[in-house]
């Protein structure tokens, strides 16, 4: 480092030399000996010392064992015009380094550079500075340590909280809170677990309500027919006609009663992915033809009118008993939720890459906000009523069928004027040999 040091200095000193005022020169030149504790000596080309600066007091140049000229020999016999040396001071026991060189050209020079500095023993300084890190290393551990401890708590203590929000969620605690205090990622987290409680919510109030409404369902028939039963048994028995009316009634609500154990059959069926479709090809408008009819004498019957517009004949391919399924679905919402007027329409559109189905009521029509709940399989309206025949899972069927096939569905619905379901069946149908079977 010293020897860098003097280094610096000369290549300054040398190349000042010539552009500077002797004042400038000479101000320069006793700054750098006290920055760098240097004694400096120049003298012109003739060996006069024109510009001395003496801060060390016992040095090489100035002190006792002043040989400034022997060291001007030397520059001037060394090959580069530049010498080293250490040399040890008689005096002060001390080593020096001195170092001289040509200002100027080395044929022809302008003057010569002599400097001398002190290589103090670092010994002492050595020691003081091991005691001093071992003082400040002490510390900085102590800084570092309280440093890692209000960082880790920053870290580690919202996500602590929330761990044990999570465990109390686990629970089945749905209102439990996660705040998400502290930095981004956790407030990230902590909405991220606030999304996923209210789903959960969501899915477990539905299926609460799936199991009253399905229980509600399945005891209502059950009533009905123990209590038909004993009727026939107690009283009826004997009276053919009121045993018949009374044995129409249990028949009716067992029917109703395989209707609901078959939608619950059907959709975890469907939904467990074991369900394949078997595709045929067929004739579309005469299969709605089909539908309408067998609707015609049950519905006119109960004073509804479904109207049917029918396009031209056109060939589609997919699983015609599921697509069956669908259009009955949808046909028998319409019917239950239809306005007064009782009117149901159903339309065939052919368009160039498939056919869209459309069934249409007058009823009350469903909120925007509903729409995306009633494919739902928990979902029931709130307004639901005995009287319209519906196990809530009926277009959870829809769904399931119109996703196996890949077809596009949606509803159209004004508040007060009516719902439009409709469906697209895709000309070309994705699906695979295996589905197929
Ligand atoms: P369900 O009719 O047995 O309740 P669905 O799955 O068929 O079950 O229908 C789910 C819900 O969607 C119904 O409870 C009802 O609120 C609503 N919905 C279905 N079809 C219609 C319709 N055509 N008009 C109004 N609301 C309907």
């Amino acid at each position: 480092m010293k020897i860098d040091d003097v280094n610096q200095t000369s290549t300054v000193l040398v190349k000042s030399y010539n552009s500077m005022e002797p004042s400038e020169y000479s101000s320069l030149l006793s700054k750098a000996a006290v920055d760098h504790d240097l004694c400096i000596e120049v003298l012109d080309k003739y060996g006069r010392s024109i510009y001395s600066k003496d801060v060390i007091g016992d040095c090489m140049l100035h002190g006792r064992e002043n040989s400034m000229y022997a060291y001007l020999q030397r520059i001037l016999s060394s090959d580069n015009g530049e010498i080293y040396y250490k040399i040890k001071n008689p005096h002060s026991g001390y080593d020096m380094l001195l170092y001289g060189s040509v200002i100027g050209d080395f044929d022809n020079p302008d003057g010569y550079l002599l400097m001398n500095s002190e290589l103090v023993p670092v010994g002492s300084t050595v020691s003081i500075i091991k005691k001093q890190l071992k003082v400040i290393t002490f510390m900085l551990m102590i800084i570092a340590f309280m440093i890692s401890l209000y960082v880790s708590s920053v870290i580690a203590k919202p996500i602590t909280a929330i761990t044990k929000d999570a465990k109390t969620l686990a629970n089945g605690d749905f209102k439990t809170k996660f705040e998400g205090k502290g930095y981004l990622e956790v407030k990230q987290l902590a909405d991220t677990l606030n999304y996923a409680e209210m789903e959960l919510s969501k899915v477990d109030t539905m299926q609460r309500d799936l199991i009253a409404n399905t229980s509600h369902d399945l005891r209502t028939p059950l009533t009905m027919l123990k209590a038909y039963a004993e009727m026939i048994r107690d009283l009826s028995g004997d009276n053919p006609k009121k045993r018949a009316e009374h044995l129409e009634i249990i028949i009716n609500e067992t029917d109703r009663l395989a209707l609901l154990v078959n939608d619950i059959l059907d959709l975890s069926k469907l939904e467990s992915g074991k369900q394949n479709i078997s595709c045929t090809k067929f004739d579309i408008r005469s299969k709605m033809n089909e539908i309408i009819n067998r609707y015609k004498g049950i519905s006119e019957q109960m004073g509804y009118h479904i109207h049917f517009t029918p396009d031209a004949d056109r060939i589609v391919y997919c699983d015609i008993v599921k697509i069956e399924q669908v259009i009955c679905n949808l046909i028998n919402n319409a019917i239950n939720y239809t306005g007064a007027d009782k009117q149901v329409y159903v339309r065939q559109i052919n368009k160039s890459d498939g056919v869209i189905i459309e069934i249409e009521d007058t009823g009350d029509g469903i909120e925007a906000d509903k729409i995306k709940l009633i494919f739902d399989k928990y979902y029931r309206s709130e307004n639901h009523k005995r009287e319209v025949v519906g196990t809530g899972l009926g277009l959870s069927i829809v769904k399931a069928i119109l996703k196996l096939h890949g077809f596009d569905y949606g509803v159209r619905s004004v508040l007060g004027k009516g719902s439009v379901f409709w469906f697209k069946i895709n000309d070309n149908l994705v699906t695979n040999e295996t589905d197929a079977k």
